[in-house]
């Protein structure tokens, strides 16, 4: 029941209507009789900063999502390490009345892989990384986090992908420019984190049969059916999985932050399965 203790959480994005986060994030408040209600706002960039720090200062807090994630690291009082690395915070509330923030991302995706590939999924692992937005930031840093060997990078914009790689891979990362740098190389695994896929028309975000071996396919965007990149590496005998359990995972960490307690992830899993 809403009543004047209930705190209030928002996602702050544009576009939101299509979001599932109310659906878990409300699942996951009721399984727990924790005393808060989650909302989607569609907003504009200048509301961002006045809706983060109300909503924090009311005793509530919230996710941020396209395409507000980076200015959303800049309204923060403390940011936490992984809002400082990728520059993106998806994640905030209050604390010692400071506006505190975090890019849960970067733990829905370690999570998320581990529960597709086993606890050192990442480790001395040679990995494909399709695209350079805020998802694979996020995917970038748990990958060097976890011990990866290499991340090769493929993107549009190869100066986005070169910036990502200085500030965030090192000595690990490298940028691909063309299909002769990848065509017939081999990889322990391939993730897709651009948002091909989330329209029907949308080309694959690369050809996977053009590979020597792709071991494992991890798509972040997600479907009720999987998605087309899904369904094109399970065609060539690749296992493959899709975004999500890494927005389940990325949700459950939130909540932890938020409730200070651990998160539902079953119940979370069901209202995403319900809702999508
Ligand atoms: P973003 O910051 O807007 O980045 C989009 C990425 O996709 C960029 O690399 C962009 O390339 C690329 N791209 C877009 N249109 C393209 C096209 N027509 N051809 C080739 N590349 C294209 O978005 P994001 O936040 O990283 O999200 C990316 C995807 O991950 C979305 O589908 C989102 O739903 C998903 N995601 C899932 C989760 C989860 O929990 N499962 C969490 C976060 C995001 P340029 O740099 O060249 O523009």
């Amino acid at each position: 029941m809403i009543s004047a203790q209930t705190r209030l959480f928002a996602l702050l994005g544009d576009p939101v209507g299509h979001s599932l986060s109310p659906l878990i994030q409300n699942a996951a408040a009721r399984a727990v009789d924790a005393d808060g209600v989650y909302v989607a706002l569609r907003c504009g960039a200048e509301d961002v900063a006045g809706f983060m720090r109300g909503l924090s200062r009311a005793g509530g807090g919230g996710n941020v999502t396209v395409p507000h994630k980076e200015r959303a690291a800049s309204v923060l009082d403390a940011p936490r390490e992984a809002v400082r690395r990728t520059g993106a915070c998806n994640t905030f509330w209050l604390e010692g009345g400071q506006v505190v923030g975090d890019n849960t991302d970067v733990e829905g995706f370690r999570q998320a892989l581990q529960h597709f590939l086993g606890a050192s999924a990442a480790e001395g692992q040679r990995v494909l990384l399709l695209g350079a937005g805020g998802a694979a930031r996020a995917a970038l840093l748990a990958l060097v986090d976890d011990g990866v060997n290499q991340v090769c990078i493929v993107n549009r914009s190869g100066e986005r992908a070169r910036s990502m790689a200085r500030r965030i891979g090192g000595a690990r990362a490298r940028v691909l420019d063309g299909p002769g740098e990848w065509h017939d190389q081999s990889f322990d695994l391939v993730v897709n984190a651009t948002s091909l896929g989330l329209k029907p028309d949308d080309e694959l975000p690369l050809d996977l049969a053009r590979l020597g071996r792709a071991g494992a396919v991890m798509d972040l965007v997600y479907g009720q059916d999987g998605t087309p990149f899904v369904r094109h590496a399970e065609s060539l005998g690749i296992r493959a999985t899709d975004g999500k359990e890494m927005l389940v995972r990325q949700a459950a960490a939130s909540f932890e932050l938020w409730w200070k307690e651990p998160a539902p992830l079953e119940v979370m899993r069901g209202a995403l399965e319900a809702g999508s």
